[in-house]
């Protein structure tokens, strides 16, 4: 039973429609109504004010393929590309959402269909999590779905889904799918569950909070269901491979980088790292974000000069990174016409930023190579990273991507100091007007803002 993701992604979208829910296209990766969030991290993000009672739609039931980027706030997956089978920075998530209209017994019920029925998944294969709080759902899958208690397990943080720090939230359930005794990991709950044998496709999350600022959670008026299942994670299951990078689209995307590269193998991190980026940053351009030095559009950068450097990595001694949105438009733009439309200004955008990156890129790296190969010990020092930050433009987390290679870490420290030292410096000399506190948060990591001086150095460099 193969089926393409294009073919998986409608058979979703006819399923729910005939159960009545509204097709809903999918919103942009900047939230329109939600200046909080960093870009659109799941289905949901286009209905919260639904879900809050303060938005009204002309139906209850919605369905949508939404397009998703987790790169930075709370759900933060770019340490993990390249490392996992199933993590993307952008990837489309399927979602069923009731806005005070059915809750837990049909979210379920439509859920297992679907999955067994519709895709003719083995229930076997099959395992479900649910909150430990939750006797209601586990006895709708004990008794009304038939589960087999021995695929079932009953959790506490994994089973409870919120957006953000604030916003709608609740207690969820979640299905799982087992790759085989072939791939290390435990089920979900069990001391080994981090390895990549069961893998979580499907997430229904019960709304019933809007959790504050100060984290008290307000009963929401109308409970609700929303739920999320990654596209590519179960294109991997329906198209019988592990990894979500063995899937149809992934291989075109590899075999392209591969080619631009004058690469005969597909079997990369960095590869696969490239082909995940490209994605991402082509879908933020389409939607509006531009490679900058703070907010969004630092997320932006990082993401590219990460792709950029792996590429270097793999031999590129030219700008090869703009060479991929045209097979990625000859993968998506049927499904996403607006990328289609932007090919030409994503591709001028994209060159643009090789062009200024390649001239510290390579100084950058040489001074690291350096200062690993005469490393006493397992640190790299803080002295070391701020200077691949403020001399040739290298974001932190990419000097800890590479560093993560040699089994490295940052002394974070140390680059704190630098920079606080750097502080004092300009201060005294009345140097900089710009404010070096103006600073965003992305999920531990600082990223420095107010600061337009990486460019100024990288043409002088
Ligand atoms: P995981 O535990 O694997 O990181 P999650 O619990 O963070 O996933 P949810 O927030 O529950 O994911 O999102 C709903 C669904 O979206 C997941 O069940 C999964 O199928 C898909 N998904 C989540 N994150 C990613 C990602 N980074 N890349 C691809 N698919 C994802
Ligand atoms: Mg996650
Ligand atoms: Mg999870
Ligand atoms: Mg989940």
């Amino acid at each position: 039973n193969y089926m393409t993701s294009a073919e998986i992604r409608q058979a979703f979208l006819d399923y729910f429609n005939q159960q009545g829910h509204e097709v809903v296209a999918s919103s942009p990766l900047i939230p329109g109504n939600d200046p909080t969030l960093l870009f659109t991290n799941a289905g949901m993000v286009q209905f919260k004010d639904v879900f809050l009672g303060s938005d009204k739609r002309a139906y209850s039931r919605a369905t949508s393929s939404q397009r998703c980027v987790r790169a930075g706030g709370k759900h933060n997956d770019l340490e993990n590309v390249g490392y996992t089978a199933r993590h993307h920075t952008f990837f489309e998530m399927l979602g069923n959402f009731s806005f005070g209209d059915y809750f837990k017994r049909e979210a379920i019920k439509f859920a297992w269909e679907f999955l067994t029925q519709r895709l003719g998944l083995p229930e076997e294969r099959l395992w479900v999590t649910v909150h430990y709080t939750d006797d209601e759902a586990e006895k709708i899958w004990k008794e009304e779905m038939g589960v087999n208690p021995e695929r079932f397990s009953k959790l506490d943080e994994d089973n409870f889904w919120a957006m953000g720090d604030t916003g709608p939230c609740g207690p969820c359930t979640e299905i799982f799918f087992d790759h085989g005794p072939d791939v290390a990991g435990g089920p979900p709950g069990s001391p080994d569950e981090d390895g990549d044998r069961y893998i979580e496709i499907w997430n229904l999350v019960f709304m019933q909070y809007n959790r504050s600022a100060d984290g008290t959670m307000e009963p929401l008026a109308a409970p609700s269901i929303d739920t999320g299942m990654g596209l590519e994670r179960v294109a991997a299951v329906m198209q019988g491979v592990h990894s979500n990078y063995e899937i149809d689209l992934f291989q075109n995307l590899l075999k392209a980088t591969a080619s631009v590269l004058g690469l005969d193998s597909l079997d990369s991190k960095s590869l696969r790292v490239i082909a995940d980026h490209i994605r991402s940053c082509s879908f933020l351009i389409t939607d509006g974000v531009l490679p900058s030095n703070e907010g969004r559009g630092y997320v932006l950068r990082r993401i590219m000069r990460r792709a950029i450097r792996h590429g270097n990595k793999l031999g590129a001694n030219e700008p090869f990174f703009h060479k991929l949105v045209a097979p990625l438009v000859n993968e998506m733009g049927e499904a996403y016409p607006e990328l289609a439309k932007m090919q030409a200004q994503v591709e001028r955008i994209l060159l643009k930023e090789e062009q200024q990156f390649a001239k510290t890129l390579d100084h950058g790296m040489q001074l690291l190579t350096q200062a690993i190969a005469e490393l006493d010990g397992k640190v790299i020092p803080g002295e070391t990273v701020f200077r691949l930050y403020d001399t040739y433009g290298f974001p932190v987390d990419l000097t800890a991507d590479v560093a993560r290679e040699h089994e490295l870490s940052l002394d974070m420290d140390g680059f704190e100091q630098a920079m606080e030292a750097q502080r004092e410096r300009a201060r005294a000399s009345g140097q900089f007007s710009v404010d070096y506190n103006d600073q965003i948060k992305l999920d531990g990591s600082t990223a420095f803002t107010g600061y337009d001086r990486l460019e100024d150095r990288a043409e002088v460099v």
